[in-house]
């Protein structure tokens, strides 16, 4: 299922493979002057194909390597015969087909097949438009977002999602999300384009309220940690219940993974 809303100049394509008539688990593509950002999940080919046979698409972004976000660069290669552009360090992982074996993931998303994709410069020019590559790891390693500062415009991929996080993935690294989230709200961008929330207003603030809530979580857990708490204890002392997405993922997202990511050290930041 896809269903396009229009802002002004930017289009998004909000998009779900759905089961019973109920969509799993909405993500979305954005078309701006002709780039399409990110190219939906790889169970959607179909749709994306008769999608992006209709638009005028010439460039084609992705945020990180999630499948649900990259999924159909190849398909995109072979009909409009552009190669999608991703950060160096997505483009030799982009260019193996996926190997977790994550059952929500395959049902929610499918398997994303091996794509041959160029890496981003630090400037991504459109006819109209001159946006900002912003390398923001955290949520994932290669991940990127696109400000485009006459207009304001924050295209944050999976960087924001919520202001208050109820669980984290396994593999995302929150410290570097945290030094990500800072260096994003110092552009100070008006919009973001968030890919599974649509548009979202007052996007600075958002994305410092986020910055916020991780900072006073990660000093509630740390303080814990330091009278002698375990992990369990921790967790279960966080507020709200992350049980169907824990049931659902089959623990790859949990709140327990908030406990362990912020008891993590920091890594060396990378570019
Ligand atoms: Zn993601
Ligand atoms: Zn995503």
């Amino acid at each position: 299922m896809i269903v396009a809303t229009d802002y002004g100049e930017v289009r998004y394509f909000r998009m779900a493979r759905t089961f019973l008539g109920r969509a799993i688990y909405w993500t979305g593509v954005y078309l701006v002057d002709g780039l399409l950002v990110d190219s939906g999940p790889p169970n959607l080919g179909r749709d994306v194909r008769r999608l992006v046979g209709e638009l005028a698409v010439r460039q084609c972004v992705t945020t990180h390597h999630h499948e649900d976000h990259s999924g159909n660069h190849g398909l995109l290669a072979a009909e409009l015969r552009i190669t999608p552009l991703a950060h160096a360090s997505a483009v030799p992982r982009l260019a193996e087909p996926d190997t977790h074996f994550q059952l929500y993931r395959r049902v929610a998303w499918g398997r994303r097949p091996a794509a041959l994709t160029a890496p981003l410069g630090d400037v991504l020019e459109t006819t109209r438009f001159r946006f900002r590559v912003v390398h923001t790891p955290g949520h994932a390693a290669d991940h990127v977002a696109l400000f485009e500062p006459e207009r304001g415009w924050l295209f944050s991929g999976d960087l924001y999602l919520a202001a208050r996080l109820r669980y984290l993935r396994a593999d995302e690294d929150v410290h570097a999300m945290i030094d990500s989230l800072r260096r994003v709200v110092a552009l100070e961008p008006r919009l973001l384009f968030c890919q599974h929330r649509g548009r979202v207003e007052h996007g600075a603030a958002r994305l410092r309220q986020k910055l916020d809530f991780l900072i006073e979580l990660g000093g509630r857990i740390q303080d814990l940690h330091d009278r002698g708490w375990s992990e369990a204890a921790i967790t279960r002392g966080l507020p709200g219940s992350d049980l169907f997405w824990r049931l659902w993922t089959g623990g790859d997202f949990s709140k327990r993974n908030f406990v362990r990511a912020f008891l993590r050290q920091p890594s060396r930041p990378s570019r």
